[in-house]
């Protein structure tokens, strides 16, 4: 049987498994088979809400094994560091256990026929002096769960040290104001306001957390609108976060950030959110032409340059969008480029072709917390686009989330799982405490 192995299950792949499971799988067509390097998917613009406390990680990961299981597909855990074109085999590292380091399974090597990468991205430091040491990055689930041990552990020494009743204000930095910045500050002055009813932040303080957002070009949000950017300058201020623009960070420190001004914005903590770069291993794939972000160049097939049997797709892929842009790294591109490949992998099977890759903007949206939100909507599908903001954009930056689920784990178990979860809501705190 014809064998298909995705690499990376994240909200790309994850989605492109499933379509090809319940299709092509289903039917003994394919032997799909989904590869990562974890157990257990998040979609990942959920990190902020955990990084703050908000979401329970635990509650809203889907385990690749039930998964599989579900959707006619094979899951192996393993982390892929290594491609052999000749043999058409790709090699994955040995997994270990996270607590006692023992080995659960060897390096393998994994064959196909198709092979999709699906990597998604990591945190690029642009070599900033400090920054890789001293700051934290919101890239994987265990960074947003680090984040948010070390805010809990930072509020509670912070609000009980000082003798004279009064707590001490804790100093958050975050490098970048994209989209990750800018949700993260919301969502934590947000939280700031939960964590007082449980002891986490003294009752006298107006904000017991200081909030400094850094973006090194001349405003915030620079992949979308100037409209929206103003807009969300205006909430943030309103929610009394401080906003440096045009001011790069040139040196982090473990007490706080300097930057090329020469101003020193003290933190307790320092997260970095300022660019991504494809996971480095794309860098030495056997021929593979990458760009200098490292991700893997495609035409509009979402093909390799160099070889027609591997394909790439989300942040890990580099792919025209117009003469002059490139299609950008978001949920929303690669779930347009995982239900294309669903198809295409399908017809090329079948020996049919199909038309090319389009990726249609339908704007964006940027979350302020739990009854706001930001964006515009259209995009390229109205050729211009509309601001939205307030409580209905929360809404629809809700449905993408459930959008995501519907779309990998079917709609009865979304529903289901929108059921549990509300009713969690009535018997856990309004943040994660431990
Ligand atoms: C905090 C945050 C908020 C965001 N908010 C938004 C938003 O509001 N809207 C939006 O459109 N986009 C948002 N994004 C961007 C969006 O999450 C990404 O564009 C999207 O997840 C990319 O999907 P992907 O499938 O390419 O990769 P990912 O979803 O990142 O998945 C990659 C998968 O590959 C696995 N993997 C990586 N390396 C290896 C390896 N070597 N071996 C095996 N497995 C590997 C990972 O474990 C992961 O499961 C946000 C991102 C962050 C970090």
């Amino acid at each position: 049987m014809h064998k298909i192995v995705v690499v990376g299950g994240g909200a790309g792949g994850l989605e492109l498994a499933t379509r090809l499971g319940d299709t092509l799988g289903a039917k003994g067509i394919a032997r799909v088979t989904l590869v990562d390097r974890c157990p257990t998917h998040l979609w990942k613009p959920l990190l902020h809400e955990v990084a703050a406390g908000s979401l329970d990680r635990e509650v809203h990961q889907l385990e690749f094994a039930a998964q599989a299981h579900w959707h006619h597909f094979e899951f192996v855990q393993g982390e892929f560091v290594s491609l052999d074109r000749a043999s058409k085999t790709i090699g994955l590292g040995g997994v270990f256990d996270a607590e006692d380091g023992q080995q659960v399974l060897p390096s393998r090597a994994l064959p196909y026929d198709t092979l999709v990468l699906a990597l998604g991205s990591q945190t690029h430091f642009f070599g900033v002096s400090g920054a890789k040491e001293h700051t934290i990055p919101l890239d994987t689930p265990e960074q947003a769960e680090r984040l948010r041990r070390r805010l809990l552990r930072t509020c509670m020494t912070k609000s009980a040290c000082n003798q004279s009743g009064k707590g001490a204000t804790v100093n958050v930095a975050i490098i970048g104001g994209g989209a990750t910045g800018v949700e993260l500050s919301a969502e934590l002055r947000r939280m700031e306001k939960v964590f007082s009813q449980y002891g986490l932040r003294a009752p006298e303080q107006t904000h017991g957390i200081n909030i400094t957002l850094l973006e090194a070009g001349p405003r915030l949000l620079p992949a979308l609108s100037e409209r929206v950017a103003h807009a969300t300058a205006v909430l943030l201020q309103d929610m009394a976060i401080t906003v440096l623009v045009a001011d790069p960070v040139i040196d982090v420190r473990p007490d706080g950030v300097l930057t090329r001004s020469g101003k020193h914005v003290a933190a307790d903590i320092t997260i970095w959110a300022a660019g991504i770069k494809a996971p480095d291993v794309l860098m030495s794939l056997d021929g593979i032409e990458v760009n200098k972000m490292n991700q893997v160049c495609v035409n509009n097939m979402l093909q390799s340059l160099a070889d027609a049997d591997i394909f790439a797709l989300g942040d890990c892929a580099s792919c025209a969008w117009t003469s002059a842009l490139f299609v950008p790294p978001r949920a929303q591109a690669a779930n347009q480029q995982a239900s294309f490949l669903a198809k295409a992998l399908k017809a090329r099977l079948g020996g049919r072709s199909i038309k090319p890759f389009r990726y249609i903007d339908r704007g964006s949206l940027v979350s302020l917390g739990s009854a706001s939100a930001v964006g515009s909507l259209m995009g390229g599908v109205i050729g211009g686009s509309i601001l939205i903001e307030g409580l209905i954009a929360r809404v629809m930056y809700a449905a993408l989330y459930q959008k995501h689920l519907a779309a990998v784990a079917g709609v009865r178990r979304m529903l289901a799982r929108l059921l549990i979860q509300g009713l969690r809501r009535t018997t856990s705190p309004r943040v994660k405490l431990h």
